[in-house]
């Protein structure tokens, strides 16, 4: 008997996680495959940036993972060995989150973050079950799936395959996609431990501690003493007591490559890759797992509204062009981070800054009406909130608790300042025509039109993502509003 299921999400990692829950909150039925039965003894990740804590807000997870975080002091400290006094400390600036983001960062191991996400998830999730093969046909996917256990095997027909199975992809490999960008920037032994180290962190440890002598970063994971150092490969696993000069007790370890890589190209067909199956990063900045919620926040999405009717097909090729061009970026911005860090030149990100390596990629493409404003995104760039057509568009906070991005997430909307009500009228008449859901709201706040770059009487219109899809400078026509959600689903 074949599974039928509109998708078919390969890894429970941050990647395929975040796409299970985001296409059930927009109705799509999925299946994701696990290979592995438990999680990985190795917490990896440590840091969950701004966005990605607003693309889950937006699923409702965020109170839960509150609840999760490490009390970390936020920033980066350097010692020559962790016994010695603090050469440096990089601490990241108050300045701008709470006006940016209705969201902090969030310090929690990889393991617990994802055993959260996994806690929430109501679409089926099998574990121990890998995909073995798959061939793509015009009507989709047709995979193997095996439990590893048993042996046993089942068929699956889904028309798309979210491929989230990380670094190493078997879906990428298959599909003959290339990686580009550097694959070796040093090797490294990567350590879990448990020990102690109170007495010379204190009880709220910074976000990392680099020791210069040794060349080790060493990190805090789990509230019950234990914590990863990731050192310099020089032939065999560490000897971590030694480096740290008290006791330890050492639970896995492992080498591991650096790499700053792109794949040569993120879809294929009915074939999506996400997170590290389509770009790998240097854990400088702890940009990974971000930008893997990302990828999946930016093709769930679209494959909900191509399922519902909503949209057409095209708007699946616009994850390519999309995605593709932040990949690329974040490789450079964290390879280039990553040498600045071993050379100790100076802070590691002085390039684009890590909130804008975060909040600030502009997505252009064929769903995105440009309004000739300059790029918003240029190298050397700090995260200043815009709604240029492709941006992330800026949170105001609405008053009662909420944010302008708690009105996005379902479907397409209009923002307008009052009254707004030809903008109204014109969105109202707009979504029945076109068959689909578009809401509108009126933002109260006399800072929203210069907030979101608009005359006092604009419009901004805003995707499912939170991305801006289109922006109006004042009083328009409600054939200019047709026009651009047309262009905005592809039609
Ligand atoms: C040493 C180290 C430190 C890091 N530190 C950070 C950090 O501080 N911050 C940060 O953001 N990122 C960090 N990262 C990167 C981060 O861990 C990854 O970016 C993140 O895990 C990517 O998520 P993913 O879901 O794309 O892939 P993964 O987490 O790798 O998940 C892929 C999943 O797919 C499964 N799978 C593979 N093949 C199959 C198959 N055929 N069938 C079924 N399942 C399959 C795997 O078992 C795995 O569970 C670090 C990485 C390393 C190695």
């Amino acid at each position: 008997m074949t599974i039928e299921v509109p998708v078919l999400i390969v890894g429970a990692g941050p990647a395929g996680l975040t796409s299970s829950l985001l296409l059930s909150a927009l109705g799509v039925d999925s299946l994701l495959v696990e290979r592995r039965a438990t999680s990985s003894p190795l917490p990896r990740a440590r840091g969950v940036h701004a966005r990605a804590m607003e693309i889950l807000r937006g699923v409702g997870l965020e109170a839960a993972l509150r609840a999760v975080e490490l009390p970390i002091l936020p920033g980066a400290e350097w010692r020559a060995r962790l016994s010695g006094p603090p050469l440096r400390e990089d601490v990241p600036g108050q300045r701008t989150r709470a006006a940016t983001s209705p969201c902090e960062g969030l310090s929690v191991a990889q393991d617990v973050f994802e055993s959260v996400l996994a806690g929430h998830l109501t679409a089926p999730i099998r574990r121990g079950v890998a995909l073995e093969s798959f061939t793509t046909a015009p009507d989709g996917v047709r995979a193997t799936l095996r439990d590893v256990a048993s042996g046993h095997r089942e068929a699956v027909h889904a028309r798309w395959l979210i491929a989230a199975d990380g670094a190493r992809s078997g879906v990428r490999e298959r599909l003959g996609i290339t990686m580009q960008g550097p694959a070796d920037l040093g090797r490294q032994w990567l350590v879990a431990f448990r020990a102690d180290l109170t007495a010379r962190t204190g009880p709220r440890p910074r976000g990392i501690y680099f020791l210069t002598e040794s060349g080790a970063a060493l990190v805090w994971t789990h509230p019950d003493h234990r914590w990863m150092i990731s050192v310099p490969d020089s032939g065999g696993p560490p000897d971590v007591a030694a480096l740290l000069g008290v006791p330890v007790e050492v639970l896995a370890g492992n080498p591991w490559t650096a790499a700053a890589q792109t794949a040569s190209r993120y879809a294929d067909g009915p074939v999506f890759l996400v997170g590290d199956a389509a770009h790998r990063f240097p854990p400088a900045g702890a940009t990974g797992l971000s930008a893997a919620i990302h990828d999946a926040h930016n093709v769930a999405w679209k494959l909900a509204a191509v399922a519902h009717g909503h949209a057409g097909p095209a708007l699946l090729d616009s994850y390519r062009t999309e995605r593709e061009p932040v990949g690329a970026r974040n490789a450079g911005e964290t390879g280039a981070a990553w040498r600045r860090i071993f050379a100790g030149t100076g802070a590691p990100f002085a390039g684009r800054s890590l909130a804008q390596i975060d909040m600030g990629y502009q997505y252009r493409s064929a769903v995105v009406t440009s309004d000739g404003t300059p790029e918003a995104d240029p190298p050397g760039a700090d995260y200043e909130p815009t709604a240029a057509p492709g941006c992330r568009a800026p949170h105001l906070p609405l008053g009662d608790g909420r944010s302008t991005l708690d009105l996005f997430g379902r479907e397409h909307t209009l923002l307008t300042a009052p009254p707004g009500d030809g903008w109204r009228t014109a969105a109202a008449a707009a979504g029945p025509r076109l068959g689909i859901p578009l809401s509108s709201h009126v933002i109260a706040d006399p800072s929203w039109p210069t907030a979101y770059g608009t005359g006092p009487t604009g419009a901004v219109l805003v995707r499912p993502d939170g991305h801006v899809a289109w922006r109006h400078p004042g009083t328009g026509a409600g054939s200019e509003l047709l026009a651009a959600l047309t262009t905005a689903i592809a039609r």
